[in-house]
C-alpha cells in the first residue's frame, strides 16, 4: 500500500509519515492535524491531510535510482575466425 507523505517545511523534501493508504483510503482520510518527526531536519512536524499526498503519485514522484540498473552483456559477441572463407 503507498505510504502517504508530506513536505518538510524547512528542507522542502518528501516525508514518509508512516501512514499507508490507498487511493481510496486517502480520500476517505480526516482533514485532521497529525505530528510527525521529521527525518530531514529532526524537528517535529504537524501534517494536514490536505497538504499530504500518497507516495505513488506520479506528481512528486522521485526516479527511484534502484530501477535505472546497468544492463551488463555477459554474452559477448564472439569472434568471428570460424567463418574463414576455405583456402
Ligand atoms: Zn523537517
Amino acid at each position: 500500500m503507498p505510504a502517504v507523505m508530506i513536505k518538510c517545511p524547512r528542507t522542502l523534501r518528501p516525508v514518509c509519515t508512516g501512514v499507508e493508504a490507498d487511493l481510496s483510503n486517502f480520500n476517505g482520510l480526516l482533514d485532521v492535524a497529525s505530528r510527525i518527526h521529521c527525518p530531514h531536519c529532526g524537528d517535529d512536524h504537524t501534517w494536514w491531510k490536505r497538504e499530504a499526498w500518497l507516495a505513488d503519485q506520479p506528481s512528486n514522484r522521485q526516479e527511484p535510482s534502484f530501477l535505472k540498473m546497468r544492463r551488463t552483456s555477459r554474452g559477448r559477441v564472439p569472434d568471428l575466425k570460424h567463418i574463414q572463407s576455405p583456402g
